[in-house]
């Protein structure tokens, strides 16, 4: 009989990660046999992870923090989302051996957003929080999904303009200091990309982002979440949601690649939301 498929999540750390049980779930709907571990590399000794482990049969790899860079710089071949964002998430295998480069954070959220959730993002005008790799991920998505102007917001700005320059609609995407958030009047999507409730320490924002009927979104999710989604409720926010919905609608593009075929995302996501 022959082994079942190797996928893998690189991450640093990665022990807690969801993925596995993710793909194990997707894999069951297909009664597709697989094997999926989480694989903690530092990043000095990622790259030869990585080819190690496509070298040893490895079908297909996630990447997580602080990977994600490092997975697009060593791919042979990028995806256009992994191109705008310079970072991947994805890795899946060329016939001929060499490595591809994928992004799926950006399709991920949107499809959170507008099929789960069935928010309509046209006309928005949206405040993103943090311009790291997630953000740049994002943004181009947000844009595509109809949101009438993004205005970013960046601990460094000099990264927030650097991510503007490289969208290059300056009718359409401002940025702003953080210092100056108070001043800048009220949003209907707000969107935090800053790794802030991962790091532990939590934002300090004003009440007055918030407008009156405004959606507000974590791509964090569980413990690190509950900050700013309480603020966004305090600050009246109709809709405040993490990024749960985010991180296995992502995983299903990722299956999707490695595949051939569409999982049904809702009862994982379901069954995560439960154990939650
Ligand atoms: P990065 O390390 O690339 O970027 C971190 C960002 O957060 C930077 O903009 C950084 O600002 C900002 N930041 C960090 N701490 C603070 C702080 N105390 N105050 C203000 N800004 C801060 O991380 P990622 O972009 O990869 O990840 C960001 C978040 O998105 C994480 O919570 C991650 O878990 C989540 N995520 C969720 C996904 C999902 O599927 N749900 C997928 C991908 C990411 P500066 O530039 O000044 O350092």
């Amino acid at each position: 009989m022959s082994q079942p498929s190797q996928f893998a999540v690189f991450g640093h750390p990665i022990a807690h990660s969801l993925s596995p049980r993710i793909h194990q779930a997707f894999a069951r709907q297909f009664g597709i046999a697989l094997e999926y571990r989480t694989i903690d590399a530092a990043p000095e000794d990622f790259a030869a992870a990585v080819h190690g482990f496509f070298a040893a049969g490895g079908a297909g790899a996630n990447v997580t923090l602080p990977h994600k860079g490092a997975a697009f710089a060593l791919a042979d071949e990028r995806s256009e989302a992994a191109t705008r964002a310079g970072s991947a998430n994805v890795l899946t295998l060329l016939p001929d051996g060499r490595l591809a480069a994928h992004n799926t954070d950006g399709d991920g959220l949107v499809r959170d957003l507008t099929e789960r959730h069935r928010a309509d993002l046209r006309g928005h005008d949206a405040l993103m929080l943090g311009a790291g790799g997630a953000a740049r991920g994002v943004a181009w998505s947000l844009l595509d999904a109809g949101v009438q102007t993004l205005t970013i917001v960046n601990r460094t700005p000099e990264t927030a303009d650097a991510l503007a320059d490289a969208i290059g609609e300056p009718a359409r995407v401002h940025t702003r200091y953080w210092d100056d958030l108070a001043n800048l009047g009220s949003y209907d999507l707000i969107v935090n990309a800053t790794s802030a409730g991962v790091l532990g320490g939590g934002l300090q924002l004003p009440l007055s982002l918030v407008g009156a009927r405004a959606l507000c979104y974590d791509l964090a999710y569980g413990n690190a979440a509950i900050g700013f989604l309480a603020w966004a409720k305090a600050a009246g926010a109709r809709y405040a949601w993490d990024g749960l919905g985010m991180l296995v609608e992502t995983a299903a593009d990722a299956f999707a690649l490695w595949h051939g075929r569409r999982p049904d995302t809702e009862p994982v996501y379901q069954a995560l939301r439960t154990a939650d």
